[in-house]
C-alpha cells in the first residue's frame, strides 16, 4: 500500500472517500484535484504512516518513506516550475496536520518552509518585494521555532520568546505595530531568533530545506501525541490509533506582481442567497490583505462592481478606472475561475466559499468549502438548488438549520447598524429578534416612551401589560424558562434574561455594567438571538417572509407526520400563530388574564374572600371576562383543537406585595389593611414552586375549577350558536396521584352537565392532564384510564426531576454548563437521557391502557429543534411551542420523518 500520495497537476492518487487514510484535509485536496482544479500541487503522508511512526520510531520511519517523499518534491518543482531549496527560482512548501476528522488546535501550520539566509534572497528577487521576503523569514523562523523546536513560553505567564524580542525592538524603535519594521529591522529580527533559538535549544536553526522538512513532518506526528491534541481525543472518544496524515503542499504568491493577485469568492450570495458569483480580490497582494481591510478590495465580476460603485457612491468613470473587476482586468483567468467555480458547485451541490491565488498568471485554488450564510440565504439557495434539479427536496429540507429561520420571523437590526454597535454585556438569548428603546426600570411605567426596554432583576406576572407594551425585556438575573423568558417567547418578543453583569438599582433608576453608569430614559438595544446588550438606538429592519419561505413550510408538511400546536393566551398570539400553520393551540395559560387591571382586582378579591360564598361572589364577576377570553381564542382558532389549562400558579403570585398596594386593595374591599397583609403573609410559602399549585388548588377551591369550566363551556357554546365550531380540551395541572385527576374532572364534567342542561344544548369536549410531576409518568397507566389526553409539562418535569427551581437555576447552570458538568441548559434543550426516559415511559404505559391515547408536549422544549427530534422519535402526536417558533417545529418534524 502508499504511503504516500500526490495530488496537483489536475490529478491525484487518492480522493474524498480516503478520509481515514489521507485525513480529511488530504483527502478534499485529492478530490479537487481529481476534478481537474488547479490546486497548487503537494502530497500527503498517510495516517498509518503515523501509526508506524509510533510503534518504530524516527530513523526508522524516514527510512521508509524517504525515496518516495524526494520524488514527491521532485513533481512538484516540475509543476511549479521552481526548485526546493534554490535560490533563483525557489520552491517553498506548507506542512499542516490532517486527521480523518478536524482537531482545531492540534498542530499549527509551518508555512514558508525551504527559507534560508541564501533562498530569502531569490524570494526577494522573485517578488520585487525585499520586505515581504524578510518578513516571511522571520515568520517562518517563528512558526516553525514555535511549533517544530518547541520555542513556546517557558511557563504560563511568560509571554512567547520570540514576542518578546519582537518587543523589545519595537520599544527601541519607538514603533508599536509590526508592519512598521523596516528591511533592517527584520533582518535584525531573524539573526535574534535564530539566535534565541541557538541558546535555548543548544542547536542552530536547521538551513538545510530538506532537514527543515523531515523536521516538521516529525513535529506533525509526535503533535497528535501532544498534550491539546490527546485531550480533544478522549474529550470525543477518538481512539489513538486512528494518528494524523501530513500534507505538504506548494506555497504560491499572489504579490509577484501586477500579474499576481489574490482573492475569496462565493458560488451564490452568501447574505441574500441570490444566485450570483461574487468576490473580491487585490492585485499583487496576500491573502490576509483581501480582509485586513488595509486596501480597498475591488470585485470578481463586473455586475458586482457596479452594484459596488452604486452603493459607494462612485461613477462609472473612476470605477472602470480605480476599482475595475477581475472580469475586466484578466478576463481569461476569470473566465476559468467561472468554470471552476461552476464545477465546485456542481460537484459538492451546495453553495461554495473558495479562496483563490493568481501567481504571474496563474490561476491557483486554495480552498473550497460549504459557505456560511444568513437564515434567508440559506432557506432562498435551498429551494433554488431543488428548483435547479441540484438536489431533492429531501435534501433540501435537510439543509436548513432549524434556529436559523429564527433570523426570518423577527424584526432584525440593520447589519450595517450592527457593525458600528458597542456591547456592553451579555446575557442568555431568551427570545429572539431585535429591539431597541429607552431604559424604564418599572412594568407599570413601560407606556412612558414610545419605545421602552424594560430593564428588571427580573419579572414577575404583574410585570405582563408592561411586558406587552415593552419593546424588549431585559433581566439581571432567571434562566431560560424564567418568567420574562417564557413569557417574552410566547408574545415573540426579544427578551434578553440572566444577564448577571448588570447592577439595577431601582431607588436610584439607574442600570450599571463595568462602573458605566445608564440611567431611565437612556437608549439601549438587545439583540435577543446572541444575548448582546448594546449602547445606544440601533436601528431594525421588517423581517422578509419571501416566498421561498413560504415553499420550504409547504415541503415541510409534505413530509411531517406530527402535528404541531402553539402555546398562545390571547386572540391575536392564537391568530399569529395560526398565520405560521399552528394546528391547534396545545396551552393557554389561563392565570395570564387574570393580570390586566380591571381583572386582578376581582382576583384578589376572590383570593381575600374568607368565605366559599365570599370567593364565589368575587369568581362571578371574572366569569364573563374569561369566556370571552375563550370565545375571542376559539374564534381564532376556529374548528381546530384548543387545550385550555385550569388554574396553575400559586396565589400569593396575585397579592400586592408592597404597601400602598396593599392600602389601595383594603380600601376598596372595605377591610383592614391588617387583614391584607395577614392574608400575603398567610399565602407566602417557602417553596411555592412546590406548594400550593397546580390542581392543588382546584382541589381546595373547586368553585375556581367551576368557574373557569363554565367560562369554557359557555364561550363554546355562544361560538356553536353563532356557526363556530370549537374543539376545547381542559387540561388539569400538576397531577401526581390518579385521585387528584378524579376529583377535578368530577367537578368539571358536573359542571358542563349543568350548563348544557341550563342551556339545552351541548358541544363534545375532552378532559386531560398534563404530565408533569415524575409520579404521574410512573403512574401513567392508571391516569391513562381516566384522562382522554396527555401533555407533557417539560418545564415542570424537568425541575422536578433534577431538583433544580425553575427560577433560581440560572445562579448555577451557566457555571454548570461552563465547567461540563452539564451539556447544555437541560430547561431550554431537553435531557433526553434523563427526564427524556419519563416521556418515553409515561407515553408508553399510557397508551398500555388507552392505545389511541393523544399525548403531546407542551413544556418550552415543544419548540427546541434536538427535543422536537426526541419527540417525534418517542411516538408523540403533537408538539406545542410559543407562536414564532411554530414554522421551525413544522420544519424539524419534517426532517425527523425523513
Ligand atoms: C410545564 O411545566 O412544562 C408547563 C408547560 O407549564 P408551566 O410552564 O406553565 O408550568
Ligand atoms: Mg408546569
Amino acid at each position: 500500500k502508499a504511503r504516500v500520495y500526490n495530488f496537483g497537476n489536475k490529478t491525484a492518487d487518492g480522493n474524498s472517500q480516503m478520509k481515514n487514510l489521507l485525513g480529511g484535509k488530504g483527502a478534499n485536496l485529492a478530490e479537487m484535484s481529481a476534478l481537474g482544479i488547479p490546486v497548487p500541487p503537494g502530497f500527503t503522508i498517510t495516517t498509518e504512516v503515523c501509526t508506524a511512526y509510533n510503534e518504530l520510531g524516527k530513523e526508522a520511519v524516514i527510512d521508509m518513506i524517504k525515496s518516495d517523499v524526494e520524488a514527491s518534491i521532485r513533481t512538484i518543482e516540475k509543476t511549479m516550475g521552481a526548485e526546493f531549496g534554490s535560490k533563483e527560482n525557489p520552491l517553498l512548501v506548507s506542512v499542516r496536520s490532517g486527521a480523518r476528522v478536524s482537531m482545531p488546535g492540534m498542530m499549527d501550520t509551518v508555512l514558508n518552509l525551504g527559507l534560508n539566509d541564501e533562498v530569502v534572497l531569490g524570494l526577494a528577487e522573485r517578488t520585487g518585494n525585499p520586505k515581504f521576503a524578510w518578513d516571511s523569514y522571520r515568520r517562518f523562523i517563528q512558526m516553525y521555532g514555535g511549533v517544530v523546536l518547541g520555542m513556546k513560553p517557558e511557563s504560563k505567564d511568560d509571554i512567547d520568546p520570540f514576542e518578546e524580542i519582537m518587543e523589545h525592538l519595537k520599544e527601541k524603535r519607538g514603533i508599536t505595530l509590526d508592519t512598521e519594521f523596516s528591511i533592517q529591522d527584520l533582518k535584525d529580527l531573524v539573526y535574534d531568533f535564530k539566535d534565541a533559538v541557538k541558546k535555548r535549544t543548544g542547536h542552530d536553526f536547521p538551513t538545510n530545506p530538506w532537514d527543515q522538512l523531515w523536521g516538521a513532518v516529525i513535529a506533525v506526528f509526535n503533535s497528535w501525541n501532544g498534550d491539546r491534541a490527546v485531550y480533544y481525543r478522549t474529550m470525543h472518544g477518538y481512539p489513538a490509533d486512528w494518528g494524523t496524515a501530513v500534507n505538504v503542499q506548494a506555497m504560491v504568491y499572489g504579490n509577484m506582481g501586477d500579474n499576481s493577485a489574490t482573492g475569496v469568492c462565493f458560488t451564490r450570495d452568501a447574505g441574500t442567497g441570490e444566485n450570483v458569483f461574487n468576490g473580491e480580490y487585490l492585485i499583487n497582494a496576500q491573502g490576509e490583505d483581501v480582509v485586513a481591510g488595509v486596501r480597498t478590495p475591488q470585485q470578481i465580476t463586473k455586475l458586482g462592481s457596479e452594484r459596488w460603485a452604486e452603493l459607494a457612491k462612485v461613477d462609472e468613470e473612476e470605477r472602470a478606472q480605480t476599482y475595475p473587476s477581475l472580469e475586466e482586468v484578466m478576463p481569461e483567468l476569470y473566465k476559468e475561475l467561472d468554470g471552476i467555480q461552476k464545477k465546485l458547485e456542481t460537484h459538492y451541490r451546495d453553495m461554495q466559499d473558495m479562496e483563490f491565488t493568481i501567481q504571474d498568471g496563474k490561476l491557483w485554488i486554495l480552498q473550497t468549502r460549504n459557505g456560511k450564510r444568513t437564515g434567508a440565504a440559506m432557506v432562498k439557495i435551498a429551494i433554488d438548488q431543488l428548483h435547479e434539479g441540484l438536489i431533492s427536496d429531501k435534501e433540501a429540507l435537510l439543509r436548513i438549520e432549524p434556529n436559523k429561520l429564527d433570523e426570518l420571523l423577527h424584526p432584525v437590526f440593520d447589519p450595517k447598524a450592527l457593525k458600528q454597535a458597542h456591547v456592553i454585556a451579555q446575557g442568555l438569548p431568551a427570545s429572539p429578534g431585535a429591539a431597541t428603546g429607552k431604559i424604564v426600570f418599572f412594568a407599570d411605567e413601560a407606556d412612558k416612551f414610545k419605545n421602552s426596554i424594560l430593564v428588571r432583576i427580573e419579572t414577575s406576572p404583574e410585570d405582563l401589560e408592561g411586558m406587552h407594551v415593552a419593546k424588549g425585556i431585559l433581566t439581571a438575573r432567571g434562566g431560560m424558562t424564567s418568567h420574562a423568558a417564557v413569557v417574552a417567547r410566547g408574545m415573540g418578543k426579544c427578551c434578553i434574561s440572566g444577564a448577571g453583569a448588570l447592577k439595577i438599582n431601582y431607588k436610584a433608576r439607574t442600570l450599571s455594567v463595568d462602573g458605566h453608569e445608564y440611567h431611565e430614559g437612556d437608549w439601549i438595544s438587545l439583540n435577543g438571538s446572541t444575548g448582546n446588550i448594546i449602547e445606544g438606538k440601533v436601528a431594525t429592519k421588517e423581517p422578509e417572509l419571501s416566498g421561498e419561505f413560504a415553499k420550504l413550510m409547504k415541503l415541510s408538511d409534505k413530509f411531517r407526520d406530527m402535528q404541531v400546536r402553539t402555546n398562545a393566551d390571547t386572540p391575536n398570539d392564537a391568530a399569529i400563530a395560526r398565520s405560521f400553520g399552528a394546528e391547534g393551540i396545545g396551552l393557554t395559560r389561563t392565570e395570564h388574564m387574570f393580570f390586566e387591571v380591571d381583572r386582578i382586582k376581582a382576583m384578589r378579591e376572590m383570593i381575600l374572600a374568607d368565605t366559599v360564598k365570599g370567593r364565589k361572589e368575587a369568581l362571578n364577576e371574572l366569569l364573563p371576562m374569561q369566556r370571552s377570553d375563550f370565545e375571542g381564542i376559539f374564534e381564532a382558532m376556529e374548528g381546530l383543537p384548543v387545550t385550555i389549562r385550569l388554574l396553575d400558579p400559586p396565589l400569593h403570585e396575585f397579592v400586592p406585595h408592597t404597601l400602598v398596594a396593599q392600602k389601595e386593595l383594603a380600601d376598596d374591599m372595605h377591610i383592614s389593611v391588617e387583614a391584607v397583609k395577614n392574608k400575603v403573609s398567610e399565602l407566602s410559602e417557602f417553596n411555592p414552586m412546590l406548594g400550593h399549585r397546580g390542581c392543588r388548588l382546584g382541589n381546595t377551591y373547586p368553585e375556581i375549577t367551576e368557574m373557569q369550566t363554565r367560562a369554557i363551556i359557555e364561550a363554546a357554546l355562544n361560538l356553536k350558536a353563532k356557526g363556530v365550531i370549537s374543539k376545547p380540551e381542559i387540561m388539569v395541572p400538576l397531577v401526581g396521584t390518579v385521585a387528584e385527576f378524579e376529583a377535578q374532572e368530577k367537578v368539571i364534567r358536573a359542571t358542563a352537565e349543568k350548563v348544557f342542561e341550563e342551556r339545552q344544548d351541548n358541544i363534545e369536549f375532552t378532559v386531560g392532564t398534563m404530565i408533569e410531576v415524575p409520579r404521574a409518568t410512573l403512574m401513567a397507566d392508571l391516569i391513562a384510564e381516566k384522562a382522554d389526553f396527555f401533555s407533557f409539562g417539560t418545564n415542570d418535569l424537568t425541575q422536578m426531576t433534577f431538583g433544580y427551581s425553575r427560577d433560581d437555576a440560572g445562579k448555577f447552570l451557566p457555571i454548570y454548563i461552563e465547567k461540563g458538568i452539564l451539556k447544555a441548559d437541560p430547561f431550554e434543550v431537553l435531557d433526553q437521557e434523563g427526564v427524556g426516559q419519563l416521556v418515553k415511559l409515561g407515553t408508553e404505559r399510557g397508551r398500555s391502557s388507552k392505545p389511541k391515547l393523544k399525548v403531546g408536549v407542551c413544556g418550552e422544549h415543544g419548540g427546541e429543534p434536538s427535543s422536537v427530534e426526541f419527540f417525534y422519535n418517542s411516538g408523540l402526536d403533537y408538539v406545542s411551542c410559543s407562536p414564532y417558533r411554530v414554522p421551525i417545529a413544522r420544519l424539524v418534524a419534517a426532517q425527523a420523518a425523513i
